[in-house]
């Protein structure tokens, strides 16, 4: 589950991390009421106004602006919100703003020029040890800096049982180049920001950028949080902070009925009952020469209420040609299942692409022979290479 930047700003400051404040507005009186009660808050003349959505590099599409006045604030919040931001890590037809969050700007002049760096915690699945992945050229794409200058990215190893030791945080700050006061709230930040990971069961907090203003304070400018999904019954107040508008609605849809669905870019849609099943028949898919439309795992029960379902979910994609069942019948019959497709079929009554079902387990020949005597456009095979035949049969 992914957060808002504004919710995870609000988790960071929680856990002790300084941010750069902020409200959240969902008009644009609400961002010029926002904006006046953060200059009195925080004495701040200028505002950043930042477009809320679950996508990155919002700056490059136009979603974050400054505003140099509260004619600004209420200028560019108008224009931000109902818009439909263009970034490199949305569709081409973008993501549509709800809201905006109305942030201090902290990149006044001062002493010193403000620097901007990066900073991530997350799973090294490799080691089963938590990392910060840190570097001193922030604001940019991290993949960019991997790719071009690896040397200027560093990682700390944590081990979870231990936490993270105040040697390693003074190490960051020193590789980071700092000195002074700096150097003290780096230590500060990073240790609080490795808490705010551990203790809200989190699988990523990615700031970019984390900034060094011109008075050498550090804050989270930005914040990307991923919460593990299988930790939220140990927090329970979290749930709310889902925002079902920022996720794909047929995703949505199936989550409600039970059915494990994940959408796909291709071409051939299927349905079949076993995470690892899915896996090899998505691979079987390819082979045939079609890409896979989604991942589809309709779970133990595959009666005929969730084949219907299951079809319906697959069908709403106009990109899908053929629909390819493989289902093995363990606990449920096969003759059951094929029972529930052609049920599931005669009742929607417009499905017009071809349907390739591979049934195998118990009552398999039985399952066969109800297909095959259906009278419906439904191909049966048994074995896994047939399936994959008719397949590329359909497709060309
Ligand atoms: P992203 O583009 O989606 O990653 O959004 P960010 O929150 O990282 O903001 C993008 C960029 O906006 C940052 O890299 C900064 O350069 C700029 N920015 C953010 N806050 C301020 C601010 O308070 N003042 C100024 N001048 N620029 C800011
Ligand atoms: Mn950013």
């Amino acid at each position: 589950m992914n957060l808002h930047e504004y919710q995870g700003k609000e988790m960071l400051s929680s856990f002790g991390v300084r941010i750069q404040r902020g409200i959240v507005a969902q008009n644009a009186q609400e961002a010029v009421a926002a904006a006046k009660k953060l200059t009195e808050d925080t004495g701040t003349g200028w505002h950043v106004i930042k477009a809320q959505v679950h996508a990155g590099g919002r700056g490059k599409g136009g979603g974050v602006k400054i505003a140099k006045s509260l004619e600004e604030v209420e200028r560019i919040a108008g224009e931000i919100i109902g818009m439909d931001l263009v970034t490199p890590q949305t569709s081409a037809e973008g993501k549509r703003v709800h809201q905006v969050l109305v942030a201090e700007d902290v990149y006044y002049p001062g002493d010193n020029e403000p620097e901007e760096y990066y900073m991530s915690v997350l799973l090294n699945r490799a080691t089963g040890r938590n990392m910060i992945m840190y570097s001193t050229e922030g604001g940019m794409d991290i993949e960019t800096v991997a790719e071009e200058t690896p040397h200027l990215i560093f990682t700390e190893e944590i081990d979870p049982s231990v936490g993270m030791m105040p040697f390693q945080a003074r190490r960051i700050a020193f590789n980071l180049g700092l000195s002074g006061a700096a150097f003290k709230e780096m230590t500060k930040f990073a240790t609080a920001l490795y808490t705010a990971y551990d203790k809200s069961d989190a699988s990523l907090f990615e700031i970019n950028p984390v900034l060094k203003t011109s008075d050498d304070k550090i804050m989270a400018v930005d914040a990307k949080v991923t919460m593990d999904e299988n930790a939220l019954y140990r927090h329970k107040d979290y749930v709310a902070l889902r925002d079902l508008r920022e996720e794909n609605p047929i995703e949505v849809e199936a989550q409600e009925a039970g059915l494990n669905y994940v959408d796909l870019d291709g071409n051939v849609g299927c349905m079949v009952n076993g995470a690892g099943l899915a896996m090899a028949t998505m691979d079987l898919i390819k082979q045939a020469g079609g890409e896979p439309a989604n991942f589809l795992d309709v779970g133990g029960t595959a009666d005929a209420a969730r084949v219907e379902m299951a079809f319906e979910l697959i069908l709403r994609d106009p990109n899908v040609k053929a629909i390819l069942i493989n289902i093995f019948g363990g606990i449920v019959r096969c003759d059951r299942v094929a029972q529930g497709v052609i049920d599931a079929y005669k009742n929607m009554g417009n499905i017009d692409v071809p349907i390739i079902v591979r049934l195998q387990g118990t009552n398999a020949d039985i399952a066969k022979e109800l297909i095959d005597n259906s009278g419906l456009a439904v191909m049966s095979a048994t074995e896994f290479q047939e399936a994959a035949d008719k397949v590329h049969e359909v497709l060309s």
